[in-house]
């Protein structure tokens, strides 16, 4: 995709069908890539801390999450196209999931919300394989990405909000080729 660079941050410009179906792409040839859905408040985050605006750097695909950056990007002149949010996009991806019967690990939100989540899923789409379910309250940051790679997901779903889930990613992703994604606090909204 081009980009379209707001405050230094480099956004897709794309539409969510286009960036779904290459993300499917992606994961099916084991890419390894890094989806950040940047809001105004990860952008306002990044513009103070350099160490985070070189991750966002990084990432593979940044979207634009919220639609102060569908402002700021039509403001600046150099439109986006609209809005890709972590939860449609993950919505997007679990369907697809379940269709092509893809390894998922989910990680994030409280423990009865990723037992929710799981019993969703479970529930919802089962020709997905659920490789792995860990909660994002833990300590021992090595077991939880030791026991991700021991699963082999092909899609991790990160959903310890920002900027935690975006610094998790970043420093682990190079341990296992998968489609790695924040999704902030999508879990909550799945489980209802
Ligand atoms: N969360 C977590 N571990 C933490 C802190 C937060 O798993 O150490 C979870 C929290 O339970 C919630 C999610 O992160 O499910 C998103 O939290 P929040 O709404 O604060 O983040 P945002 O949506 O702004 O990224």
């Amino acid at each position: 995709f081009s980009t379209v660079s707001i405050l230094d941050v480099p956004f897709i410009k794309t539409t969510n069908a286009a960036f779904v179906a290459q993300l499917k792409q992606d994961v099916t040839a084991h890419q390894n890539r890094f989806v950040v859905t940047a809001n105004p408040e990860i952008l306002m985050y990044a513009r103070e801390h350099p160490d985070y605006q070189a991750l966002l750097k990084a990432a593979d695909y940044v979207t634009p999450d919220g639609i102060g950056v569908i402002q700021g990007a039509q403001i600046l002149g150099t439109p986006l196209p609209e809005r890709i949010t972590g939860y449609d996009t993950l919505l997007a991806l679990l369907t697809w999931a379940d269709q092509t019967k893809r390894r998922v690990f989910l990680l994030g939100a409280k423990p009865a919300v990723l037992q929710a989540v799981v019993a969703k899923v479970q529930r919802d789409y089962p020709g997905i394989q659920l490789v792995g379910a860990r909660d994002g309250y833990f300590d021992n940051e090595e077991a939880v990405v030791n026991t991700i790679v021991a699963a082999k997901p092909d899609m991790v779903f990160v959903a310890t909000g920002f900027p935690k889930q975006e610094f998790f990613i970043a420093a682990h992703r190079q341990r296992f080729d998968a489609l790695w994604m924040g999704v902030g606090g999508s879990f909550d909204v799945l489980a209802g």
